[in-house]
């Protein structure tokens, strides 16, 4: 119990105001598991006994935790195997390893930028970039989602002489893919360091599943690319690519790397295993591109409130918050998670179930999926 009253006060209000999130996280960890269309794992890849299978390896040979950060001795040659090949993958020259993804975009953001420095934001980025620019001091800008005339607009009237364009490439929250194209044009005209976050992108998009950015968009025209591993690679984690300038730079400054246990060695060894089914094996993204197409051609069917999203990132624009609340308790009770976002992840009016779609999936747990759309619709709407 809190000794302070206006302390006490404080989280009692706070607790009040979170109570339904509160609530969901007890109910998931109940059993049996209920059909999940909530995880960001998009190729099944957590589910799968090979990856499992390396992972408990890599703790059995070199121990269930690094023991140090990278820079005293928790540094080992698995990591150093994970970092070459993510940048391999990538298509770019260096990449470095962090513990998870928020940490990577705090790290990136707090050593590259300062109080000199002028960073754009996509309105509807995430909010670890938007954490790691108020670390940095920088001066921060939001332009109108996926807008590159409000970006020109606010860049051009900058004055700052380290101008740094940060996204999402795909959007966590609505699905759709930023203009890299456009974006790596304006930086260029501006003179600017473009920064995308491909967390959602990686593993599902590309050639070899290598994004949104991959290997179509070298370190030139995208200098810092960040991937995280906890979404299509199923494991836990987070990387950034780009040239060796610039991860000899993060190794020495990234205080979110540099002051944090290494990831733990059987994560690596998972996630290497991972990188290689997702590039041997493109039947699971192909998989879940032919569920993509099916769900978004059912939900237009019957009519449901569906974003415009080509990714496994499948909104339902419901609005109200009571309405999303409503929803989302009926496909509970069927059995059924999905993603219940509501303020202040999304703007107030835009809460919306986020339905994720994976390639473990069967086309018969997606019928189930419609047919409770399809009756919230018809009941609750
Ligand atoms: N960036 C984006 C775009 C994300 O969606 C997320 C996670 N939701 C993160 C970063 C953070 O990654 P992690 O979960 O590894 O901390």
């Amino acid at each position: 119990m809190p000794v302070s009253k206006a302390w006490h006060e404080r989280l009692i209000s706070a607790r009040d105001t979170r109570q339904c999130a509160q609530q969901w996280r007890t109910r998931r960890i109940r059993q049996p598991a209920p059909l999940d269309f909530a995880s960001n794992d998009y190729l099944g890849l957590a589910q799968d006994s090979r990856v499992q299978a390396a992972q408990a390896e890599g703790a059995r040979r070199l121990g269930a935790g690094a023991g140090a950060s990278h820079l005293v001795n928790g540094h080992l040659a698995i990591h150093e195997a994970l970092e070459e090949a993510l940048a391999a993958w990538t298509g770019r020259e260096r990449a470095l390893l962090f513990s998870t993804g928020y940490m990577a975009n705090l790290g990136i953001l707090q050593a590259l930028a300062d109080t000199h420095t002028a960073i754009f934001h996509d309105r509807l980025n995430h909010a670890s970039l938007l954490d790691g620019s108020a670390l940095s001091g920088a001066r921060s800008r939001r332009y109108h989602h996926n807008d590159i005339d409000d970006l020109s607009r606010l860049m051009a009237r900058s004055i700052s002489t380290h101008k740094l364009v940060v996204s999402d490439g795909v959007f966590s929250m609505d699905g759709d893919i930023a203009d890299i194209a456009a974006l790596v044009r304006v930086s260029q005209q501006h003179d600017a360091w473009l920064m995308i976050d491909d967390a959602h992108g990686l593993g599902v998009t590309g050639v070899n599943g290598s994004g949104c950015v991959g290997t179509r968009w070298g370190s030139t025209q995208v200098p810092i690319l960040v991937g995280t591993l906890g979404k299509a690679l199923g494991t836990a984690g987070a990387f950034v690519a780009g040239d060796a300038l610039l991860i000899d730079h993060l190794t020495q400054f990234a205080r979110s790397y540099v002051y944090t246990t290494a990831q733990p060695p059987g994560i690596a060894a998972a996630t290497l295993e991972a990188l290689t089914i997702v590039q041997r094996e493109p039947e699971h993204r192909e998989r879940l591109e032919r569920h993509i197409g099916y769900f978004r051609e059912e939900a237009m069917r019957l009519n449901l409130p569906l974003g415009n999203s080509l990714t496994p990132i499948q909104p339902l624009l419901l609005g109200s918050e009571s309405r999303l609340l409503r929803w989302a308790e009926r496909l509970h009770l069927a059995g059924i998670d999905v993603g219940a976002i509501r303020p202040p992840t999304v703007p107030r009016g835009e809460s919306r179930l986020r339905i994720t779609l994976s390639a473990l999936h069967s086309r018969s747990d997606i019928n189930q999926l419609l047919e409770i759309l399809d009756a919230c619709h018809e009941e609750v709407s």
